[in-house]
């Protein structure tokens, strides 16, 4: 089949960025197509890489992956150093805050589970938690710390990930609308001018839009997840705010606290499934609430940003990832709902390897993008 590229990626965030710079670094041609690359989900994302705070309820599988990633973080990054872009990595590690009587039994619960897969959550006196933040408030009653729990500035690593991708790829800067196919085999992706641009591989990592493209195998069953989040600037008299990400479960509510080196401060965020993409102000309220009770001198930072955008949910909130059986030359790589920072790497790696034909890790078949169908 004749091609104009090896590599075609539908998608410019965070997920198809990190998959195009990992094909282009093992010697393929690579396009990413996107109107406005890195301007969805991860335009918001605070960029925890916190496999173990972030760990949830029913969500222990998604360990292998979680911990994988955070794994090829720091090589990740090192391969991206020539572009001259700082991403932000910070090794602050993650302390952990709860106030009434359920928050520390929810707490002390989810770190019963982190032990059992050797997570290392240690609970702390709130006096040691304080001598490493000494402004945490006074309302918090237990303290957790998550010392391997880390971030990344989303923002900047998205604009490394996109000056290595135009510079050693292409970027189309439109839209896609399906993907074209020859029986089973799928031959390219169709754009919103109707021009098609023929690939040997195609991967779909537009994230929620993924849902909307023609031509798919299967249908993709996302679910917006809505996700107010504010930043905010750090005052000179009280710098440095926090040296730890800062996170709780306020009276039930979690609330985090992502200190960057430039002076700011991430707080957030919300999860909303009511439908409605602009900012909620009884959201914005109730992070600023929660944050109060971790930190009461957030009420003295300036607001410098409040946003909202949608994860990329999926029926049980794990990724969409690999192969869909009987369609050759097609990858699906979305849905990465809270995680797709934290899993970029991996997800890259998986998708280069599966579609150089080598076998994806352990246990990948629990994320077919088909699974909704079956039975
Ligand atoms: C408030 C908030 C906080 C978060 N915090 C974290 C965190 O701390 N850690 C973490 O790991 N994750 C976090 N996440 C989740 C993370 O942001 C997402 O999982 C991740 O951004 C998903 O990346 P993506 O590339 O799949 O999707 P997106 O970032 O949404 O990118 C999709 C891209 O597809 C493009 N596109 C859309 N339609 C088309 C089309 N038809 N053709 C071509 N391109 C198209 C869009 O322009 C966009 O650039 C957070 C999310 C939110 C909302």
């Amino acid at each position: 089949m004749e091609t104009d590229v090896d590599v075609a990626v539908v998608g410019g965030g965070i997920i198809g960025l990190g998959i195009a710079w990992e094909a282009i670094r093992r010697g393929h041609t690579v396009t990413v197509i996107d109107p406005d690359p890195a301007a969805g989900a991860t335009h918001a994302a605070a960029g925890m890489i916190a496999p173990a705070s972030e760990l949830h309820y029913r969500e222990e599988h998604l360990l292998r992956l979680t911990l994988d990633s955070a794994a090829r973080y720091p090589e990740f990054l090192a391969s991206l150093t020539w572009t001259g872009i700082d991403p932000g990595f910070r090794r602050t590690g993650t302390i952990v805050l709860g106030f009434d009587g359920a928050d520390r039994q929810a707490l002390a619960d989810l770190q019963a589970v982190q032990a059992r897969n050797s997570l290392v959550v240690e609970q702390v006196s709130l006096r040691e938690a304080r001598r490493s933040e000494p402004m945490i408030g006074p309302a918090a009653t237990a303290a957790f710390r998550a010392p391997e729990d880390h971030q990344v500035d989303p923002r900047k690593l998205a604009a490394a990930l996109l000056a290595a991708v135009t510079s050693r790829g292409t970027l189309v800067r439109a839209a896609a609308t399906g993907v074209e196919r020859d029986g089973s085999h799928v031959t390219g992706v169709r754009l919103a001018d109707g021009s098609v641009l023929r690939a040997g591989s195609t991967t779909i990592a537009n994230g929620l839009a993924a849902a909307g493209l023609a031509g798919l195998p299967c249908r993709l069953p996302l679910r917006p997840v809505y996700g107010d989040i504010l930043r905010l600037r750090v005052p000179e008299a009280l710098q440095p705010l926090l040296t730890h990400t800062v996170r709780g479960l306020v009276r039930g509510h979690p609330v985090y606290m992502v200190p960057r080196t430039d002076g700011t401060v991430v707080l957030g965020a919300t999860m909303r499934e009511d439908g409605s993409n602009a900012v909620s102000a009884g959201g914005v309220y109730q992070l600023l609430r929660d944050a109060q009770q971790l930190i009461p001198a957030v009420s003295e930072l300036e607001l410098v940003e409040v946003l909202c955008r949608a994860r990329p949910g999926t029926p049980d909130n794990a990724p969409l990832l690999g192969q869909v059986e009987g369609c050759d030359r097609l990858l699906i790589a979305t849905g990465f709902f809270r995680h797709g920072v934290l899993l970029t790497p991996t997800a890259a790696a998986v998708c280069v390897d599966l579609l150089e034909g080598k076998p994806g890790p352990p246990g990948l078949e629990r994320y077919t993008p088909n699974r909704f169908e079956e039975g």
